[in-house]
This record gives structure tokens, sequence and C-alpha cells, in this order.
């Protein structure tokens, strides 16, 4: 299996690059996001338990994320590989990873960081805002985000770097063109 994690601030482009990856090399896209606003608009008790948290640009605590990245995770059959998309955000999530990981003869195999400075990504999600309404989009929400993902999320970086599982590639730049630099981090590894 190839344990596959695209990393970045908020915005920055995992969503759409991970769908191409998981379809590309027949890997399994874990969105924890997707995961959670699905709960959500479904009303289920975690969706609930979620929602305000989610709502105030908040981290959802990582217990709650153990509890469902395993289901996810065995709900496939049949794919070569996971591609984690906005999981782990903390270095909790990043050991739990491990373990789960590691239950099944796995680890991590690779990380790959898109790089997107903070007015670009503030740019983006405040578009973003417009077209698609996610109630996490707005200004103050936003700056919420990133803050926690530079306090939280960005220490992963040597986390992964001390395994030497980690890259960056550019997340600027055209969607083909930066699918393409992922690829190429991928087929150096895989
Ligand atoms: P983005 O990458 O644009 O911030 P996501 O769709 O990955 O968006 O996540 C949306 C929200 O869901 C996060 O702001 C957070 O509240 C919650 N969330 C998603 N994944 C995690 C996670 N691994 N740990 C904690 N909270 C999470």
């Amino acid at each position: 299996m190839f344990n596959f994690i695209l990393f970045g601030p908020p915005g920055s482009g995992k969503g759409t690059q991970s769908i191409k990856i998981a379809e590309k090399y027949n890997f399994a896209h874990i969105s924890t996001g997707d995961i959670f606003r699905k709960n959500i608009r479904e009303k289920t008790a975690l969706g609930l338990k979620v929602q305000g948290i989610i709502e105030k640009g908040e981290l959802v605590p990582d217990e709650l994320l153990l509890e469902i990245l395993e289901d996810a995770m065995n709900s496939f059959k049949n794919k070569k590989g996971f591609v984690f998309d906005g999981f782990p955000r903390t270095l909790n999530q990043a050991d739990d990873l491990e373990k789960i990981l590691w239950k099944k003869n796995e680890k991590v195999s690779l990380v790959v960081a898109l790089e997107v400075n903070d007015d670009e990504i503030i740019g983006r999600l405040l578009k973003r805002a417009e077209l698609e309404g996610r109630k996490d989009d707005t200004k103050d929400v936003i700056e919420n985000r990133i803050s926690i993902y530079n306090n939280q999320t960005q220490p992963l970086i040597d986390y992964y770097m001390a395994k030497n599982t980690f890259t960056a590639v550019n997340g600027i730049g055209g969607i083909d063109d930066i699918f393409n630099a992922i690829c190429d981090k991928i087929d150096q590894k895989i």
C-alpha cells in the first residue's frame, strides 16, 4: 500500500488535487473535512457535535478523528493506497495515524506539501465563500484557520522531515501543472 499525505494550509488545493491523485493511482481518498461536512448535512450525532467547532474554524478534538478514520479506511476495498487530505493536522493525530498503519503493517510512504502564501490563500478562500457559501470561509474564521494551521499543523513538517518522508511543491499555478509536480514526487517513491 502507498500511504500518501497531501499537506498544506486551508485553501491550498488539497481537495482538488487529492481527487485527481486518488483517481490516477487507484488510492482511497480520505478527506476528514468532507466526512465532517457530510455528517453535518445529515445531522448525525457526530455532525451535531462538530458543527459549531468547524463553523468557528477550530480543530475537531483528536479523539473524534480517530473514531472516523479507522472506519473510513476500512470502508475501502481493492485500493492500492490512501490519500489523506486534511489529516493529520496535529502531532497527536500523526502519532495516531502511525499506530493505525502499524497495526496493518504499513507506514506513511510520502508527504507532499502544497506551498501557498497567506495572501493567496485568503484570496482563494474568500472567493470560495462566494461560490460555495462554506460557513467557515468568512474573513475572521479564515484568519483563525490560518493561525491554527501555523501553530498546530505546521510542526508536522519537522515530524515528517525527521522520518525522511517530507517534500514540497509549489501550490501556485495551473491545476494540471501542480498535479504533475505531485505525481513526479509520487512516481519517485512508489
Ligand atoms: P480546509 O483544508 O480548507 O481547512 P477541510 O475541509 O480540510 O478544510 O476542513 C474543514 C474543517 O474541518 C477544519 O477547519 C476543521 O474544523 C475540521 N477538520 C477537518 N479535518 C480535521 C482534522 N484532521 N483535525 C481536526 N479538525 C479537522
